[in-house]
C-alpha cells in the first residue's frame, strides 16, 4: 500500500491554481495497491476521491478524508495487425503527452484532441472531445477497480454508454476507478477537418498529414484558450446545451445570429447551441468579479486571475447562468466536477 501523505497540496494539481489542501493523498501508481487502499478508507469510514491532473475540478480549500492521486505510468502497442492497433496506456499517463507518442509511432487518430489538458485516465470519464471528435470513438476498452465488487473489471467501450460529454463514468462516479485504457486506432485514416476553424486552416491545400493536424490543433487551441500554467481555469465552465429542434427554430427567430451545430443523427431533430456565443451576448465575456472572471478572448471559460477560489467562481457560474436563463430560456449546465 502507497504510503498516506497527509495535508497534501493541490495548488500544483488543480488547474485553476486554488490553494487546495487534500486531509490525506495517496499517489496511485500501480492498480493493484486500489484494493488495500479503499480498504483502509472504508474502515476509517473516509470520504474519498479520485484526482487526475485537476483540470477538470473545482476543489474546495480543504478535501476531507482521502484522495487518490493517480499516477499509473506506461503506454504500450499490445496488438496490431494490418486492420488496426490496440495501445494499452497507465491512468496516470499525460494525456497530450499520449498522442504525441501515438503520432510518433505512426498512429493517426487522436490528433484533433491534441492539447487537452489531464490524463488518460479521466478522457473516458466525460469522454473530452473536441474538433469534432470524441475520445470514446477510439476506445476499445477500458480497465477499472470496480467499487461494488471490489475487484478489477474490464469494460468493452459498448458498456460505457459513451455521448456527449458524457459517460456510464460520470454518471456513476463512485462506481470504477479506471486504471487502464485500451485505445484501437484502425490503420485506414484519413483528416477530420469538420470544425470551421480546423477546415479553414487546411482551405485549397493538399489533405494534411496527421502530424500537420495535430499542429493546426495546437495552434487554434493556443489561439483561443488561457494556459492554465498561466491563468488559471479549468477549460469550457459550461457545456453547450442541446435542445429541441423546435427550440432552436424559435430562438433563431428572436436572434438571428445564433451559433449553433449539428447534434448527433439530423433526424433525432436536436441540436447544439453555443453557449459561449450565448454568453457573450449577454454582455457578459471579459467580466471580472473580484479575484475570477470570465475570459476576455472565450466566453465559456472562467478563470482565476489569482487567489479565487471555489466560491468565488462558482457565484460568477450563477450569475452567469441566471442570466442566460433569463435571456435565452436555455439552462446552461457546469462542466467541472464540484466537490
Ligand atoms: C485549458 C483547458 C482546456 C480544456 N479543453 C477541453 C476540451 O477541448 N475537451 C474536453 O472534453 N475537455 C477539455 N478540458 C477539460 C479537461 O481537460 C478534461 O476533462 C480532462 O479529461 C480532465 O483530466 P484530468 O486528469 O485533469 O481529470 P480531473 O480534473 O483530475 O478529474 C475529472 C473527473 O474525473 C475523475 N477521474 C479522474 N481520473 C480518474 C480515474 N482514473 N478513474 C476514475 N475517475 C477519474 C475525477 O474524480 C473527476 O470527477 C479542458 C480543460 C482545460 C483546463
Amino acid at each position: 500500500m502507497p504510503a498516506m501523505l497527509p495535508d497534501f497540496s493541490l495548488r500544483a494539481r488543480n488547474s485553476f491554481g486554488f490553494e487546495v489542501l487534500a486531509e490525506q493523498a495517496y499517489s496511485i501508481t500501480d492498480a493493484e495497491q486500489i484494493g488495500a487502499v479503499m480498504e483502509a478508507i472504508e474502515s476509517a469510514g473516509l470520504p474519498w476521491r479520485v484526482l487526475g491532473g485537476g483540470s477538470n475540478v473545482v476543489l474546495p480549500p480543504t478535501l476531507s478524508g482521502a484522495t487518490l492521486l493517480m499516477d499509473i505510468a506506461g503506454q504500450a502497442i499490445s496488438q496490431q495487425d494490418e486492420c488496426g492497433t490496440v495501445v494499452s496506456v497507465g491512468a496516470g499517463v499525460n494525456w497530450h503527452d499520449f498522442v504525441i507518442w501515438t503520432l510518433d509511432q505512426s498512429l493517426p487518430g487522436l490528433e484533433n484532441l491534441a492539447l487537452i489538458p489531464g490524463t488518460v485516465g479521466a478522457a473516458p470519464i466525460q469522454n473530452i472531445g473536441a474538433y469534432g471528435v470524441e475520445v470514446g470513438g477510439n476506445i476499445q476498452s477500458i480497465e477499472a477497480y470496480d467499487c461494488h465488487s471490489k475487484t478489477m473489471v474490464t469494460l468493452p467501450a459498448s458498456e460505457c454508454a459513451f455521448t456527449y460529454r458524457n459517460s456510464i463514468f460520470k454518471a456513476h462516479p463512485k462506481r470504477y476507478i479506471i486504471t487502464r485504457v485500451h485505445f484501437y486506432l484502425p490503420a485506414a485514416w484519413s483528416p477530420r477537418l469538420r470544425y470551421a476553424d480546423l477546415a479553414a486552416a487546411f482551405a485549397n491545400r493538399h489533405a494534411p498529414t496527421a502530424e500537420e493536424v495535430m499542429v493546426a490543433v495546437c495552434k487554434i487551441r493556443n489561439h483561443k484558450l488561457p494556459d492554465p500554467k498561466l491563468i488559471g481555469n479549468a477549460g469550457s465552465f459550461f457545456q453547450n446545451p442541446i435542445v429541441e429542434n423546435a427550440q432552436y427554430l424559435a430562438l433563431l427567430k428572436q436572434f438571428p445570429e445564433l451559433v449553433s451545430y449539428p447534434e448527433g443523427d439530423e433526424r433525432e431533430g436536436k441540436r447544439k447551441l453555443a453557449a459561449g456565443w450565448m454568453i457573450d451576448h449577454c454582455g457578459l465575456k471579459g467580466k471580472r468579479d473580484g479575484a475570477v472572471g470570465v475570459y476576455q478572448h472565450q466566453a465559456l471559460v472562467l478563470v482565476n486571475h489569482g487567489g479565487g477560489n471555489a466560491d468565488s467562481v462558482l457565484a460568477l457560474a450563477k450569475t452567469i447562468q441566471d442570466k442566460v436563463q433569463d435571456t435565452f430560456g436555455v439552462a446552461l449546465l457546469i462542466e467541472p466536477i464540484r466537490y
